[in-house]
């Protein structure tokens, strides 16, 4: 099958780590065209993806833009189309995997009559996007999409609420090579030594710097637990949240962290700073939809401390596979972490459990079958 996959992005973010995987397969046939340069195109030709950048301005389609933004971005929305267009016709199926690639993508299906799949990573509603874009999403996948597939129930549920036609859309949850986030010992020892982390209990955070992250709240928790217990903060700040990390840095040195709490920045090692970990945190405020760094932790076989919202419930199962706890709450993440580090041997059932039901969920193999069937749906469908 010969895809056309669309992304809006050039950094490499859940939604483009997730891409990576899902084209692998179709590599000797198909495209990934980026609206952006960065990062996220050297990652593809690094797994021999063939890629194409389309232009060299972004798109000024903001999450909370308003129509009249909107319309100003049409003037950019045209030339990518009219440079798509020809490029559409050498393939069998587009596959917009991000809002503005669904803009693109449904104009550039309409002009050359191939199927538009639509892979949905977000939670469609008003806390993350505007009305006017809500809309439009909405309005562009019930009217030009195949397929709708969303990465969780909750994004599906949000999709369903926000108008969106329930007989178009199917949840597939990420795929991950398990095999990957095995890490063999000496490696983890050596990865301590390198971050002057050894015989530290360590608390991990690997997501983007952004205020909905919820990093602030775990170093808030972090100034509650006893002293023995450390951070990395792993991830940055992809879409300009910069004035975030400048409010983290001052918060470590306002509770007096400084030696409790070590920003690594942007990092492509994940399974092995996650092997460094006791415990590793997700403390989104707002619901995730999906959430990968959790789904990650648990393979690495390390107890996961989720916010309870959004993807993150059909991920862990409280007290099984991981712990929920109430989103924001400072308390009650500070007395889960502590509660942890005090029984450590209450945990390690549970972090086995973890990585084997994770495993089983969220294989690649199995979830790029999944996929594979419904794109052929898809085609055949049109
Ligand atoms: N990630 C990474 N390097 C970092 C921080 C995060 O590669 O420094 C990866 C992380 O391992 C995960 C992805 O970025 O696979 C984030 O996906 P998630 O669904 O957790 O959040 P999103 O970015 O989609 O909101």
């Amino acid at each position: 099958m010969k895809i056309l996959f669309l992304d809006q992005s050039g950094k490499p973010g859940g939604a483009e780590l997730c891409l990576l995987d899902i084209a692998k397969p179709y590599q000797h046939t198909s495209l990934v065209t980026l609206f952006t340069d960065g990062d996220f195109k050297t990652l593809l030709e690094k797994s021999n993806i063939p890629v194409q950048i389309l232009t060299n301005q972004t798109i000024k389609t903001h999450k909370q833009s308003n129509l009249l933004q909107g319309l100003t971005s049409l003037s950019q929305i045209i030339p990518l189309i009219i440079k798509l267009t020809p490029i559409a016709r050498k393939y069998d199926l587009i596959y917009a995997n991000t809002q503005k690639a669904l803009v693109i993508g449904a104009l550039t299906s309409l002009l050359t009559q191939r199927p538009l799949v639509y892979h949905l990573h977000d939670i469609l509603c008003t806390t993350h996007f505007s009305k006017t874009n809500l809309h439009l999403a909405i309005t562009l996948a019930n009217r030009f999409a195949s397929l709708v597939i969303a990465n969780s129930q909750a994004s599906q549920t949000a999709f369903i609420k926000a108008g969106g036609n329930p007989n178009l859309v199917q949840v597939v949850y990420n795929g991950f090579n398990c095999q990957k986030y095995q890490i063999a010992d000496n490696i983890t020892q050596q990865t301590k030594q390198q971050l002057e982390i050894t015989d530290k209990f360590v608390i991990g955070h690997f997501s983007r710097l952004a205020p909905w992250k919820g990093q602030h709240i775990l170093i808030a928790a972090l100034a509650k637990c006893p002293p023995q217990i450390t951070a990395i903060l792993v991830g940055d700040a992809l879409f300009g949240e910069h004035d975030y990390v400048q409010q983290l840095h001052q918060q470590v040195a306002d509770l007096g962290l400084e030696n409790r709490v070590k920003f690594l920045g942007f990092r492509h090692d994940i399974p092995q700073l996650m092997a460094t970990c006791d415990v590793i945190t997700h403390t989104s405020t707002s619901p995730e939809p999906f959430g990968r760094v959790i789904v990650e932790a648990m393979l690495c076989g390390k107890p996961v401390i989720a916010a309870q919202a959004g993807g993150a419930v059909e991920l862990v199962a409280h007290g099984k596979t991981g712990f929920l706890v109430t989103p924001g709450n400072i308390e009650e993440l500070a007395h889960t972490i502590t509660q942890c580090y005090k029984h450590p041997e209450n945990i390690i059932a549970i972090a086995n459990q973890g990585r084997i039901r994770a495993s089983q969920k969220f294989d690649l193999q199995h979830i790029n079958q999944q996929i594979s069937q419904l794109l052929h749906q898809a085609l055949n469908t049109d």
